[in-house]
């Protein structure tokens, strides 16, 4: 078994609240939630972050955009808005070293990011 935490929820090695599944996509309840709606989506297959990805990776991430953009919809975020944030490696904040976007809803966002 991967030490890899989120190939462990995918997995279900350990438990998350899992809120969308596809053949390749999972996305599931952030555990330490920044925002009222705080989701996380991954790939199945692990990657470990975004400069990893090749052309061989657009079909995928295009699958995965859009479960985002279905996911949002069937949540109710799209009247107040929402925000996807991708940290990619150490100084972007990134923690856990398998690809995932936060799709965070329910409150207002301030830009720039912090
Ligand atoms: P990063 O900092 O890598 O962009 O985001 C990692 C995210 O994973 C954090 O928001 C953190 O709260 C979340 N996280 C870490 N461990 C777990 C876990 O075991 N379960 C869930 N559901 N989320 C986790
Ligand atoms: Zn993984």
């Amino acid at each position: 078994m991967s030490e890899c935490i989120f190939c462990k929820i995918i997995a279900r090695a350990i438990p998350a609240t899992i809120v969308r599944e596809t053949d390749d996509i999972l996305a599931f309840r952030d555990v330490n939630p920044q925002a009222p709606q705080h989701i996380l989506i991954v790939p199945k297959r692990h990657i470990e972050k975004l400069a990893d990805l090749d052309d061989s990776d657009a079909a995928l991430m295009g699958r995965m955009l859009i479960e985002i953009s279905k996911l949002a919809h069937e949540l109710d975020m799209e009247t107040q808005g929402y925000r996807l944030v991708l940290n990619n490696g150490s100084d972007a904040g990134q923690s856990v070293w398998h690809i995932h976007a936060h799709l965070m809803s329910g409150r207002p966002f301030r830009w720039p990011p912090g």
